[in-house]
């Protein structure tokens, strides 16, 4: 049955559309975001970033004092004022402000300056040379992490030649020590003894990533919260002695039985704000088998089901669920005629955000079940942290933008399996993102960050560069 349009749907109709009207106004406070000549910026960002690729700051020993060297001089160029923070003078930090009217917290956007070190014989190039071939910058740092230094560095000589009036400081940061850091020379020492140059209301830096294929962005991850290490040692003791006498308590026995029991348990799953949102919006974009079982994680009957065939054939997703429990070190032992009274083995345990840890190793300890074998925390290397929020200016900045540069693309938030120096700031309470430039899954898996060779192509650079200054000018620029 059809009904007729009452007097007060109709009035509710005129409404709608006025207030549809009013939406399509332009927006008067809108922010005066400057226009970029992007192809005119290429020759600059791509000098930079070749530069700062070719100062080898392999960590150990880091050497990071070079690159805010070369930091430190470009900006000085332009008028932007950077102090240095070092703990160690050849490993320095460097942070550069832009002040704003004030009227919002600041914005901090960061990238570490060192690189890992490098198998020379495996590169086919000089691996600090950033040589063009083949339409890509090759070199150690070419995605983790210089492209974000030089993006980064770029929205900073942007934002001062364009002379707009800001909301908030817009903070840069370049840190030193985020590879390898035994002695707390970056994050840890900004964080500790620098907060306040670095106290921002959110923060952009690496752990995002985007997935190109066929020429196109289909996806955009933006990290917004990780796993934490809560590493543990397994300590099995019993009764030493000669290897002809077998014995019952042999803690090597006692210890097997205990690793095969945690490595093959399949700690109970729970979904936080990103992780459901990623999964949801994950099947919306996947082939319909794989797209039910992503459902069935987010329906509490059926998730059950599907933990197998994630172990077995997605273990990031696996890990994605749970806190994970991996053993990854195994010792003991003496001789081979003599039964050890010890042995051990180390657990890489990585928790989800807000497990409650001490339980958890309850739980460890019922499902072991062996009173032969100690469970021993290792102290944690990074501070706990809740997740980042979906509903922040920044976050959902960054998936508008990515959405009008990347037509069709699905933006998920994602929580990272490794750890990432965003737990210091997030534990803060800094809202901190992650994001990165777009690669093939093959360049992922063949030149990605940490491998034997790396390698960006130059469009994605220049691509990536434009959408980190598209979100972060507009968060940072009074509207
Ligand atoms: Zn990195």
């Amino acid at each position: 049955m059809m009904p007729t349009l009452g007097p007060s749907v109709h009035k509710i109709l005129i409404t709608v559309s006025i207030a549809l009207v009013w939406l399509a106004r332009p927006l008067s406070s809108a922010p005066q975001i400057p226009s970029i000549d992007w192809d005119k910026q290429k020759a600059e960002i791509l000098q930079h970033y070749r530069a700062l690729v070719q100062i080898d700051s392999s960590s150990p020993p880091g050497n990071e004092t070079k690159v805010t060297d070369y930091l430190k001089k470009v900006l000085d160029a332009e008028g932007i004022p950077s102090k240095t923070f070092a703990l160690d003078p050849n490993r320095a930090n460097l942070v550069a402000r832009l002040k704003g009217n004030g009227s919002k917290r600041p914005l901090l956007i960061l990238a570490h300056t060192d690189v890992v070190p490098v198998h020379r014989e495996k590169w086919p190039v000089d691996p600090f040379g950033a040589v063009m071939k083949d339409g890509y910058i090759w070199g150690r740092g070419t995605i983790d992490d210089k492209d974000k230094l030089v993006a980064m560095l770029t929205i900073m000589l942007l934002v001062k030649r364009s002379g707009a009036v800001l909301d908030r400081d817009l903070i840069f940061l370049a840190e030193a020590g985020e590879e390898a850091d035994p002695h707390g020379v970056g994050i840890n020492f900004m964080v500790d003894r620098h907060f306040d140059e670095i106290d921002a209301e959110f923060a952009v830096t690496e752990g995002g990533s985007a997935r190109l294929e066929d020429g196109r962005v289909t996806v955009v991850q933006i990290g917004t919260t990780e796993k934490l290490p809560k590493r543990a040692r397994l300590v099995a003791t019993g009764t030493a002695g000669h290897g002809s006498v077998p014995r019952v308590d042999n803690a090597v026995v006692h210890l097997a039985a205990a690793v095969a029991k945690v490595g093959t348990w399949e700690t109970p799953m729970h979904l936080n704000e990103t992780t459901r949102v990623y999964f949801e919006r994950l099947a919306a974009m996947s082939p319909p088998d794989q797209a039910a079982r992503y459902r069935a994680l987010l329906d509490p009957q059926r998730a059950k089901d599907v933990q197998r065939y994630l172990a077995e054939n997605e273990p990031a997703h696996y890990s994605m669920l749970r806190t994970s429990v991996v053993p990854t070190m195994l010792k003991g032992g003496v001789g081979m005629n003599v039964i050890p009274s010890e042995v051990e083995a180390t657990l890489d345990i990585r928790a989800l955000p807000g497990e409650d840890i001490g339980e958890f190793f309850n739980q460890m300890g019922r499902v072991i079940n062996d009173p032969a074998i100690k469970i021993v925390p290792i102290p944690a290397t990074r501070p706990e942290a809740p997740p980042s929020r979906l509903d922040t200016e920044m976050f959902l900045t960054l998936e508008s933008v990515a959405k009008r540069l990347y037509p069709g693309v699905t933006v998920l938030p994602s929580m990272a399996t490794g750890a990432s120096d965003m737990a210091q700031l997030r534990a803060r309470g800094i809202q901190s993102y992650g994001i990165g430039p777009a690669v093939t899954e093959a360049d992922r898996i063949d030149y990605g960050a940490h491998g034997d060779v790396e390698r960006l192509s130059e469009a994605s650079l220049y691509k990536f560069v434009e959408f980190a200054w598209t979100a972060i000018s507009a968060v940072a620029i009074k509207k």
